[in-house]
């Protein structure tokens, strides 16, 4: 065991039960027909992107095409809205459901527009296109990382984040804790050097094995962002972001360097994957490390539960 989860714990947690219309900083336990509703929800979007990219049965209608899962996430994000009890929880989500319906639906929807771009990329990148490498977005959305770190995109702006802290929020009770869970993480840097590899890739006229290289790419981010849906009863809600995201490790990557960066100390929890950590958070502006206070929910030691107790597409 790693010698920084030896500490006594301060706390124990283990979820409790909450209706449909409560939900607050620490995950709960909903009936099962909440998550039916959710697992529901998350296989329309799937059928949605399936039918856009590959099946073609019907003429994309709004309700079965890549933005079916964005009409969810405002659907779901209203319920989230509602429910929320923590009040930076609920600013933060009204944030992240307005910028997805309007930046991410509403715009490209109803008025498309084709965004410039440096090398060779696959298709014509529509706005806001901040995953494809070369366009405009993709430069802005590393320059604002870079300054005001991560979560400016990955809790505030991401479709991805969307549908998990809205359609998967009832199954954040189930995400994976302890030592090995910590150590999954690392997991994501074989994605992130693909993503580099088509990073470089598009830079350049394409031949038969870079356009192979992008292809895959490509399919493989579609099929475990959407998969991954299907595993969050497993998993909990955030399994692609913190294990299979090559976005969010290039995103993490330059949060490190950036004028915004934060990072976990040995001692550090998180409710990103290691809540079993005891900790200390620690943020650094301008180089400078700046401990925060310690509280004691920092030490919670996650209990198990009583009885019943994106290609993405390359968008
Ligand atoms: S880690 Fe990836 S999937 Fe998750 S919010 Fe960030 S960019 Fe989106």
């Amino acid at each position: 065991m790693n010698p920084d989860t030896q500490q006594e714990p301060l706390l124990a947690y283990s979820a409790r039960p909450n209706t449909a219309a409560r939900q607050d900083t620490l995950p709960g336990r909903y009936r099962w027909w909440v998550m039916a509703i959710s697992m529901a929800a998350f296989s329309l979007a799937f059928v949605g992107w399936l039918n856009e990219s590959w099946l073609y049965l019907f003429e994309s209608p709004i309700w079965l095409n890549r933005y079916t899962e964005y009409a969810i996430i405002l659907a779901f994000g209203l319920w989230r809205i509602r429910a929320e009890q923590n009040p930076y929880t609920r600013k933060r989500l009204i944030i992240l459901v307005t910028v997805v319906t309007g930046f991410w639906w509403l715009i490209p929807w109803l008025m498309p527009m084709f965004e410039p771009y440096a090398g060779y990329v696959w298709s014509q990148p529509v706005f806001p296109a901040l995953h494809t490498p070369g366009t405009l977005t993709f430069f802005l959305t590393l320059l604002l990382v870079f300054l005001f770190g991560r979560r400016i995109i990955c809790g505030f702006g991401c479709p991805c984040v969307g549908v998990r802290e809205t359609v998967g929020f009832p199954f954040r009770r189930f995400s994976l804790r302890g030592d090995w869970a910590w150590r999954l993480r690392h997991t994501k840097w074989f994605f992130f050097i693909w993503y580099v590899g088509v990073m470089v890739a598009t830079q350049f006229p394409p031949n038969a094995w870079t356009a192979t290289l992008v292809g895959m790419f490509a399919l493989v981010v579609g099929l475990t962002y959407f998969g991954t849906f299907f595993i969050t009863p497993i998993t909990g809600n955030r399994f692609y972001c913190r294990y299979l995201c090559p976005f969010g490790a290039t995103f993490g990557l330059l949060n490190h360097a950036g004028f915004s960066a934060s990072r976990w100390t040995l001692n550090s929890a998180s409710t990103v994957g290691a809540a079993s950590r005891p900790a200390t958070w620690v943020s650094r502006c301008g180089n400078k490390a700046r401990p925060q206070a310690k509280s004691p929910a920092s030490r919670i030691v996650w209990a198990a539960p009583v009885a019943s107790s994106p290609v993405p597409p390359m968008r």
